[in-house]
């Protein structure tokens, strides 16, 4: 292409890399291959979108990577960032990573969530965790519930230095992980292991402590620098049915609470032979499928929404569940628990959401015959809402949540709030990792509060790499999805052993094998090896350290075609439309290893022809 009549401005007429040399004999002295090059490569991380999904942002692609490679301690390390328990969400989590992740589009998600808890386990197993707490700065933070919101603020402070002690009412920390994900799916002694690590940072956790009744709010605003409410939503959603104080009628969150606060084998639950769970998420299916587990010989949910599909659940619990033998009856509400002061029987009508699912009030059609339901029991699993009592009113919302503006601030108090307690109705789906994710940005605003510094927005990524066309699948055979071993429904549901098993070392090798790193360069050494003249140098076998000397590139693109991951692409070296401007070289801007290795690349000298090994 030439360039021919363009003209260049006297500024840019300097021999920087990445500009177009002039068509004159100086430019041609400086830039030796000549002047017809129209693109040249630049590397530019991209976020992955299983990067972007994880409420926390862990650097997945990252750590996939290090597994491949054997180096596991680094990939823990690089997990423990972001993540301070990825032997729990190993476990617990409803891994949005994987409904994002690239792969599905290909042949099945990778499975993520197995990897984590591989490495989740292996940090368990550690005698000294790889993280530690940071050079006392003076200051401390009181952070009110133990939950995965206040776990994960806890151990960012702590990292960043700070006295952090945890405020818990119950008699044992964890929150919802404890008192609601069934031991089944996460064991006690896994949580308890996690809980020690925060104890092993210097965090003090006093649990039995109330705000609101042992602690006050003025105390929490006198005694400390700055303070965190993660205080969840602990209250259970009535039905307003009619006979719903009878005796016998559980709340699925107190049953699960219960069970996981005691000891499995001497919790004060105990079910009849029919059991109905009202409700149709997940904290009704783990309510289901623990019914069983607590003697219960035939289980019935029963849900509003008219199919299965429309239930607001993970798909994969649901197969679980229904596996474990739990029967579904959809289209129905109950509009009264009959029976002589104990529930007999439930009365159901049939019903549907009056606009969007689970968004919109409930039509019932009372004009129907109802139908009448023998139970022994009955658990009702509809949702949950905050207990706030002690805080003013003008921090509360109208939903009777906590009212904090977008970096989780009350006011301009050093309070702040994080976790479900903000997140309820904010369009962010509750769960465990989201707690984690605002937990973490949270006391990273605290900490600016702190000392001084603006206040940070939650990061939106630039470039999202979605489009499977922008990397090179050619390189990537089909291959199926490593799957979990899992206990066969007949055993596992009569007791509270783990029902989801673990990776192997090689399972878990295998599966991040299949990942396509996309966007993000690897180190395969593809374009070091293509590129046809000196161009492409390494200074190791690692991501963010390759360079192209662009003085001897001709922008061929085979370096671009070639790499697997979509991490380089081709830049235009003129904008004929707006005269010759000086184009972007600098490495990503964001996410990766090059855009944080981009400083150090560019002080790095390019070297002159003659002194090219
Ligand atoms: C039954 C159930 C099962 C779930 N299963 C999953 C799952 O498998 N995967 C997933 O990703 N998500 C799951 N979720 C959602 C997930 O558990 C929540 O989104 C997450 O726990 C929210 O964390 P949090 O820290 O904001 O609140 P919580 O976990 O609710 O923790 C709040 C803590 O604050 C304490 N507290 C409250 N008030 C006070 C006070 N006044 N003083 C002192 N302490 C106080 C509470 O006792 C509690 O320990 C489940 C939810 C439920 C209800
Ligand atoms: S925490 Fe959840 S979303 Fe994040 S990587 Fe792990 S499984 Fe995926
Ligand atoms: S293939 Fe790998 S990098 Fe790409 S979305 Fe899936 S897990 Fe992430
Ligand atoms: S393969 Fe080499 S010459 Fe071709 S565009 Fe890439 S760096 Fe330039």
């Amino acid at each position: 292409m030439s360039t021919k009549g363009t003209h260049i401005p006297d500024w840019l007429q300097v021999p920087f890399a990445g500009i177009t040399p002039a068509p004159t004999q100086k430019g041609q002295d400086l830039f030796p291959t000549g002047n017809w090059r129209s693109i040249r490569p630049v590397y530019r991380d991209k976020m992955p979108p299983c990067n972007n999904a994880c409420g926390t942002n862990e650097k997945i692609q990252g750590y996939l990577d290090l597994v491949k490679r054997g180096k596991y301690l680094d990939a823990y390390a690089l997990i423990k960032e972001d993540m301070p328990f990825p032997s729990v969400t190993g476990r617990v989590c409803y891994h949005p990573c994987e409904q994002a992740c690239n792969r599905g589009k290909y042949d099945e998600a990778i499975s993520i969530r197995a990897v984590e808890r591989f490495l989740g386990d292996l940090g368990q197993a550690l005698p000294k965790d790889v993280v530690k707490a940071g050079t006392p700065n003076g200051k401390k933070v009181v952070v009110v519930g133990s939950g995965p919101a206040g776990h994960s603020a806890a151990y960012q402070l702590a990292r960043l230095g700070y006295a952090v002690t945890i405020l818990e009412k119950s008699p044992k920390a964890g929150g919802l992980n404890r008192g609601g994900i069934p031991d089944w799916v996460l064991p006690q002694d896994v949580l308890d292991r996690e809980i020690e690590r925060l104890v092993e940072l210097g965090i003090t956790i006093k649990t039995n402590t109330e705000v609101g009744k042992d602690v006050s709010w003025d105390d929490l605003r006198k005694n400390y620098d700055a303070c965190i409410l993660a205080v969840g939503l602990i209250d259970p959603n009535s039905i307003r049915a009619e006979g719903e104080d009878k005796a016998g009628v559980h709340y699925g969150l107190p049953f699960l609470r219960d069970i996981g606060m005691g000891t499995p084998s001497t919790t004060s639950v105990k079910l009849g032979p029919r059991v109905a769970v009202i409700g149709g998420g997940n904290t009704a299916i783990d309510c289901a499928r623990e019914a069983f587990r607590q003697g219960a010989q035939e289980v019935t949910m029963i849900t509003v929404e008219g199919t299965t599909t429309e239930m607001p659940c993970v798909p994969e619990d649901l197969h679980d569940c229904v596996e474990e033998g739990v029967e579904l009856k959809h289209g129905l509400a109950c509009t009264a628990v009959l029976g002589n002061g104990k529930v007999e029987a439930l009365q159901l009508h049939p019903a549907k959401f009056s606009g969007a699912i689970n968004a919109s009030p409930i039509a019932v059609d009372r004009e129907a015959k109802a139908e009448r339901f023998a139970v022994d029991n009955v658990i009702i699993a509809v949702g949950q809402h905050a207990s706030l009592k002690w805080l003013p009113d003008e921090f509360k919302n109208e939903k009777g949540a906590i009212k904090a503006d977008r970096f989780g601030r009350l006011g301009t108090t050093n309070v702040f709030a994080a976790g479900d307690i903000v997140q309820l109705g904010s369009g962010q789906p509750l769960m465990v990792v989201n707690a984690v994710g605002d937990g973490k940005r949270t006391a990273f605003n605290v900490d600016k509060v702190l000392r001084g510094e603006p206040l940070h927005e939650r990061m939106v990524a630039i470039d999202v790499i979605t489009d499977l066309a922008r990397m090179n699948m050619t390189y990537f055979p089909k291959f199926p999805r490593v799957q979990q071993p899992m206990l066969a429904p007949a055993s596992r549901r009569k007791t509270q052993d783990e029902v989801i098993l673990a990776f192997t070392e090689e399972q878990a090798i295998d599966e991040a094998n299949r990942c396509f790193s996309c966007g993000t360069c690897n180190a395969c050494d593809n374009c070091y090896l293509v590129c046809p003249e000196p161009c492409i140098i390494r200074y190791d076998r690692s991501n963010g350290l390759y360079k192209i000397l662009v003085d001897y590139c001709k922008g061929c693109r085979v370096c671009i075609e070639e790499c697997p991951t979509g991490c380089l692409e081709g830049v235009p070296e003129l904008d004929f439309d707006t005269g010759v401007v000086r184009m972007e070289t600098a490495f990503a801007v964001t996410q990766g290893l090059h855009g944080r290795q981009a400083e150090e690349l560019r002080n790095l000298p390019d070297r002159p022809a003659k002194t090219i090994e």
